[in-house]
């Protein structure tokens, strides 16, 4: 009875208020919609590249995985929402790349809209900042559309900027993508 006593103990404690078995993985942009891009450098190039790389690490934690795309195609933010939305113990990440006018702008950032997603991007910001050595622009309230509509914790990360010249080399580095992919699976897995 004690063994039992402790395991409820120790599930109370590790819980999350929400529960979930499914992360619904968006690619941002797609098709002729390329995000920011620099020369031949697209952001919804990487944005997908990034997104499998993701799926992958959160199949290996169990998790079961959708994708709002795997191809290079367009989809409207309604539609991503919508489709996010036919999922109930499920959480929302959606993957983009930062474009700024200034050059100089670096780092990763994450936005959330609701409480529980202020909850799952923090947890997904930290274990960024602290596998990957960039800049930490921090967790940041947004009303994006995706994050608004979206009905489940949701969060929308920017995992570099491809304006900025050390931001670009490292996006282009399957090495990077892996690193910051396998960061936000275990943001994930801390928020769970
Ligand atoms: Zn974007």
């Amino acid at each position: 009875m004690k063994l039992i006593a402790l395991f409820i103990l120790f599930w109370t404690l590790t819980s999350s208020a929400w529960a979930f078995k499914t992360v619904v993985i968006d690619a941002g942009h797609g098709g002729n919609d390329r995000g920011g891009s620099w020369g031949k450098v697209y952001e919804s190039h990487l944005a997908l590249d990034t997104a499998f790389r993701l799926e992958r690490y959160l199949k290996m934690k169990g998790y079961k995985v959708v994708m709002t795309r795997r191809t290079d195609k367009y989809l409207s933010l309604k539609q991503r929402s919508t489709f996010a939305n036919k999922y109930k113990n499920a959480i929302f990440v959606s993957v983009h790349i930062n474009k700024a006018s200034r050059t100089g702008a670096t780092g990763i950032e994450t936005f959330y809209c609701g409480s529980e997603g202020k909850k799952l991007g923090q947890a997904i910001q930290d274990k960024m900042v602290s596998k990957v050595k960039v800049h930490n622009r921090g967790l940041k309230y947004a009303r994006f559309h995706v994050l608004r509509t979206t009905k489940i914790p949701a969060v929308l990360t920017e995992i570099g900027f491809v304006s900025n010249y050390g931001d670009r080399q490292r996006l282009k580095s399957g090495k990077y993508r892996d690193e910051i992919a396998k960061a936000i699976a275990d943001g994930i897995a801390k928020y769970d």
